[in-house]
């Protein structure tokens, strides 16, 4: 009796393996996050992803590891099977990978410790192909910019606006990078228009903002797109990480230098991560709409001097008050005021003294990044509560406090 073949990639392999990329029509990002990473599950008879823990993987063929290693060092080819050791590749943050990379509409996606260590990688992968020189737009998150500027890996930046990148391109140019929504203005820019003025350069798009749930930059023609996992893709505030997600070939370059420097994720954090993958979503579908709520109550309301919300939507928010933002910070009282966004709490943060504070002052106003701008990531709270809480940190209305004072006078 014939049972028919099935492709390789499908055919239920160990638990201990890498698991393999799978072609499956197109499907919605909705389904894709919930599925994308853990197509094999069923025939392996599992419900969850299993978290693989191991630093090493036993095999009595030396003579195939040798070829295996041989394979990864030449062209960074995930090995087949079991990986060797730890920093070559975990099965169970490759889950992760794959799912991302569906999510971002891209071939590959490669895992890194944090969001800074997955710009570190790129940076180095850049530098070791002799292309040393970025082209970068501010805003970008504060830690990008120190990393940038300092050099610390030996890159060399040119800082300009999206009109001016076709200007600042040298022949040592490996990289342009920008953020969009930027980090902390929500500074938007026209992805196509950017691509296209990079030419042959690779585009790196930090997604972290918007998420693929938003905006897929590859379409628009980046080709690395690079997300701080710990954010939107974690989305519960407990879980660090990164990832470029990239074409196959840029990804391969990624993993050899992950295995050269070191920045791997935790197979707990890949686990996590792919969990948070499956409610990203809903969660930013959920916070967004009140996000755009609270934006607009803000806008009108006459203590709040400017507030910038995407064209695209999204959970933050960026405004400026007339009072002083450091009050507004002690007086939240359900909003958590803390560093970081993208978690199921709502969280507010002053960039000038926190997120961006290791940026040149100087530069950090000429980014837009004024004094008294306050970044707020909308979470999961009823809109009315946090409403009520914003309400109460922007204390009494100006006029109100002409009042208050009038009274005490008289
Ligand atoms: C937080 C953040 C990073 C850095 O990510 P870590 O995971 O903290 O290393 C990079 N880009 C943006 C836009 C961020 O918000």
């Amino acid at each position: 009796m014939d049972f028919g073949t099935r492709d390789t990639h499908d055919r239920p392999r160990r638990p201990g393996d890498t698991p393999r990329p799978v072609s499956f029509p197109v499907r919605s990002p909705d389904t894709e996050a919930v599925h994308a990473g853990r197509e094999d599950l069923a025939a392996l008879g599992l419900h969850a992803p299993p978290i693989d823990l191991s630093t090493t993987y036993p095999s009595a063929d030396s003579r195939g590891e040798a070829a295996r290693i041989d394979a990864f060092a030449a062209e960074g080819a995930e090995p087949e099977g079991p990986p060797v050791y730890g920093r070559l590749g975990n099965p169970t943050v490759a889950r992760f990978e794959q799912a991302l990379a569906r999510l971002e509409g891209t071939e590959s996606a490669v895992a890194f410790a944090t969001g800074m260590a997955a710009l570190s990688a790129v940076l180095l992968a850049r530098g070791a192909a002799g292309l040393r020189h970025v082209v970068a737009v501010r805003p970008l998150y504060g830690c990008s910019d120190h990393l940038l500027t300092a050099g610390l890996l030996g890159s060399e930046v040119t800082w300009t606006d999206p009109a001016g990148i076709e200007d600042a391109l040298r022949p040592d140019t490996g990289l342009v990078m920008i953020e969009t929504p930027a980090n902390p203005t929500l500074a938007e820019a026209d992805l196509r228009a950017v691509a296209h003025a990079c030419g042959s350069v690779p585009l790196l798009v930090d997604n972290t903002f918007a998420t693929p749930v938003l905006q897929r930059p590859a379409a628009h023609g980046a080709r690395l797109v690079l997300h701080s996992a710990t954010k939107y893709l974690g989305g519960h505030g407990d879980v660090m990480g990164g990832v470029v997600a990239c074409d196959e070939e840029s990804a391969r370059r990624l993993r050899q230098i992950r295995f050269a420097t070191g920045g791997v994720l935790h197979p707990l954090a890949g686990y996590l991560l792919l969990r948070g993958l499956s409610t990203l979503p809903v969660r930013v579908r959920a916070a967004s709409a009140t996000a755009a709520e609270l934006a607009r109550r803000l806008a009108a309301d006459p203590r709040v001097a400017r507030v910038r919300y995407p064209r695209i939507g999204g959970a933050m928010i960026a405004f400026e008050t007339h009072g002083d933002p450091h009050e507004v910070i002690a007086g939240v009282r359900l909003i958590t005021p803390a560093v970081s966004l993208g978690s199921v709490d709502t969280l507010i943060q002053h960039p000038a003294s926190i997120s961006h504070r290791i940026v040149d002052a100087g530069d950090r106003r000429d980014a837009g990044v004024t004094d008294r701008l306050l970044r707020l990531s909308v979470g999961l709270e009823d809109v009315e509560d946090l409403w009520a809480d914003l309400d109460g940190a922007l204390g009494p209305a100006r006029a109100e406090r002409v009042g208050v004072t009038r009274d005490a006078v008289g």
